[in-house]
């Protein structure tokens, strides 16, 4: 995997500050990804997820700050490059999807020319080359008359075309991995479907990687190799898919699998997590998810567990697994 990894993500810290106390919205995130590998990042709303693909990409908003860590991309640490180093990143090697095309689009302008100009910038093409090629995209991800889909605007097309606009963009430069924040959420489950099988199919034809980041973990068993669960702001656990949906190590993966019908038997009762996740701001002491754990200790309460190695290449935060 080492030297086939094409993203480490080392000690990421990304904290908001300005207000009585850091709210720390990522806290201590390490993973990697290969190349060709699809990587899910899993957990409930406010977990972190969104600001760690934002942190990589060096998009944080203010007053956030990403506050320790190293993010290795194709050999180079992103914190290190300049902020126009950083605009040929985005966008030229790593392309980004997001969950509402409608605000990742210029209203104002036609999608033919939204793809042209992602070209001509990363690309140095000429606009009629630009043209030509955007026009070949659409027609790649799948919208039907794309030489005349290259005159419209945003409004006039339905969601589920809007998105596949931006997936055309995201992938217009040939990038080494694709970044996916939701990308599906607002659709419904038969246009899901369709983008989720644009996108496996755009990955299995190219050597691309995938981050993509859900709270569905039908998606993720759908289309990741590897699983990384977050809650809190930190990583609670790091698995391949196939080990993680047979037997699931942390106590909050075991509530997010057991609350769902199609991952538990037929005899088992559906049990929704108690509780809701904690305000950032006011992070429970010692391990964050011990009001809702229902193998909580008394050291739980005190003491924060480390990340360790619970079995052969599956990475498990919690006592239970600690000596
Ligand atoms: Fe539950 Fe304790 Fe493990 Fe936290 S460390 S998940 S509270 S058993």
């Amino acid at each position: 995997m080492e030297d086939n990894r094409l993203l480490s993500v080392e000690d990421l810290s990304t904290f908001f500050v300005g207000g009585e106390r850091p709210v720390k919205a990522v806290q201590n995130v390490t993973f990697g990804i290969g190349r060709g590998e699809a990587f899910g990042l899993v957990g409930e709303s406010g977990c972190g997820k969104t600001m760690t693909a934002l942190s990589i990409m060096r998009l944080v908003p203010i007053p956030g700050r990403i506050m320790n860590g190293r993010i290795i991309f194709e050999h180079r640490n992103l914190m290190d490059l300049s902020q126009q180093e950083m605009q040929q990143v985005r966008g030229g090697r790593i392309g980004m999807i997001f969950q509402e095309p409608l605000t990742s689009l210029n209203p104002v302008l036609r999608i033919g020319d939204q793809i042209s100009e992602t070209l001509i910038t990363h690309r140095g093409v000429t606009a009629r080359q630009a043209r030509e090629t955007s026009v070949e995209l659409l027609g790649k991800v799948g919208l039907d008359h794309p030489d005349k889909r290259y005159f419209q605007y945003p409004h006039q097309l339905s969601g589920g075309q809007r998105q596949r606009v931006l997936i055309a963009i995201a992938v217009s430069c040939n990038p080494s991995m694709i970044i996916a924040d939701e990308p599906t959420t607002a659709l419904d489950v038969t246009i899901e479907d369709q983008i989720l099988r644009l996108l496996e199919s755009l990955i299995a034809h190219s050597d691309m990687s995938l981050l993509f980041i859900t709270h569905n973990l039908h998606i993720i068993k759908r289309i990741a190799n590897r699983v990384g669960v977050m809650y809190t702001g930190r990583m609670v656990e790091q698995s391949a898919v196939e080990g993680f949906f047979r037997e699931p190590l942390h106590p909050y993966s075991r509530g997010l699998l057991d609350s769902i019908p199609e991952f538990t038997s037929g005899t088992k009762r559906l049990n929704a997590i108690p509780g809701s996740v904690p305000r950032l701001s006011e992070l429970p002491s010692g391990c964050s998810f011990h009001p809702r754990c229902p193998h909580v200790m008394d050291r739980c309460r005190s003491e924060e567990p480390m990340m360790t190695e619970a079995k052969e290449e599956r990475w498990v935060r919690c006592f239970l697994y600690q000596n």
